[in-house]
């Protein structure tokens, strides 16, 4: 069968190939894939930066937002042929650290989680791939191809989930939460946030394209400005563009006893010791929380489920702005001004 593969830390090795049909022992569950979402770690992994391989393998499959279609559900149940199924990314570390022993994968202690596409385990850009029942989440099939958003959407379920959990630190009502970047995961947060009623402002810099369309259309407020900017003291902040000026403003831009839940990963960049005090500084005296939030566990799998099952399949349509083929999966890596979410479609759903 056909795959995408990478080398992983060597940049310029990815390519489209033939590989041997998935193992048996990868999981009891045959899916045929439909599509896999591209993110910025996939970019990192193919430009050489970012991902191991499986141990005693030099290439990786890539690929960790998955949908696909079940073409054998295997012998435990609970599965049917022509389920559309999405694979959970991460599996936890063999100790197993106290977090990944209670299910907690996602707050694994001792690094040696593994993570499907990324880190040792083979990804979903492959036209077939395996299973173990209790990775597999069925989507709801009115879904489609909407399902490819799963992934990216149990991110924000995990990042809205800390906020909420660390605001009960004291009487905290929050009102007006700012997401920074109109990325796939900014416009998801933009939805969650909006289904929980409460009053959203997005920033990006676009000034026009879909990004600002889609967020007004959710009865959000759109800023093409600097955080600095934005005229509101948030009580929240989801910080999505790994951008270190971003991340600098929204630290000191923050409401009193806010919290900035940060999403992105960046690189680069020197902060002298000063700048740091005066971080910490603005954090202490406001009483502010500064929170990194990473992947998710079978609660926040559920929780994105709900989500967009309930979701206007107009709006959440508008997020996958392009659709490429596996042999063109380069043109998938190359990001362009307007792509919200790119899609590598294996076959239709
Ligand atoms: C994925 C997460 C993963 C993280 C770090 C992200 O792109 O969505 O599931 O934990 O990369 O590898």
């Amino acid at each position: 069968m056909k795959a995408i593969t990478v080398e992983p830390k060597k940049p310029g090795t990815a390519r489209f190939e033939d590989i041997p049909e998935p193992d048996v022992h990868e999981g009891s569950i045959l899916v045929e894939a439909v599509a896999v979402g591209v993110c910025g770690t996939d970019v990192e992994i193919v430009e050489g930066k970012y991902g191991w391989p499986p141990p005693g393998k030099t290439r990786l499959v890539l690929g960790h937002e998955s949908l696909g279609r079940v073409v054998d559900p295997g012998p435990t149940g609970g599965f049917k042929k022509g389920d559309l199924v999405v694979g959970i990314v991460r599996r936890p570390d063999p100790v197993p650290c106290a977090n990944c022993a209670v299910g907690e994968w996602d707050m694994c202690r001792n690094g040696q989680y593994t993570e499907r596409g990324i880190k040792q385990i083979h990804g979903f850009m492959s036209e077939r791939w395996r299973i173990e029942p209790e990775y597999a989440i069925k989507v709801d099939p009115s879904l489609g191809i909407l399902g490819v958003l799963l992934e990216p959407t149990t991110v924000i379920a995990k990042a809205l989930e800390q906020v909420a959990l660390i605001g009960r630190r004291s009487f905290w009502e929050l009102r007006a939460v700012l997401v920074t970047g109109a990325g796939p995961i900014g416009l998801l947060a933009a939805l969650a946030a909006r289904s929980h009623g409460l009053e959203v402002h997005v920033l990006d810099r676009m000034e026009s394209g879909p990004k600002p369309d889609l967020v007004r259309a959710l009865g959000a407020t759109y800023h093409s400005t600097s955080v600095k900017e934005v005229g509101f003291e948030p009580d929240a902040i989801v910080e999505c563009t790994g951008v270190g000026q971003v991340i600098a403003d929204s630290i000191q831009a923050i409401g009193s006893n806010g919290i900035v839940c940060l999403t992105g990963v960046g690189h680069g960049g020197v902060v002298t010791a000063e700048a740091c005090a005066d971080i910490a500084a603005a954090a202490v005296l406001k009483n502010n929380v500064i929170v990194g939030s990473v992947n998710a566990n079978k609660r926040h799998w559920y929780r994105a489920g709900n989500l967009l099952a309930r979701a206007d399949r107009k709006w959440l349509s508008g997020l996958i702005t392009r659709r490429e083929k596996p042999e063109s999966f380069q043109h998938a890596l190359d990001r362009k001004p307007d792509d919200i979410k790119v899609v590598i479609q294996f076959s239709e759903v």
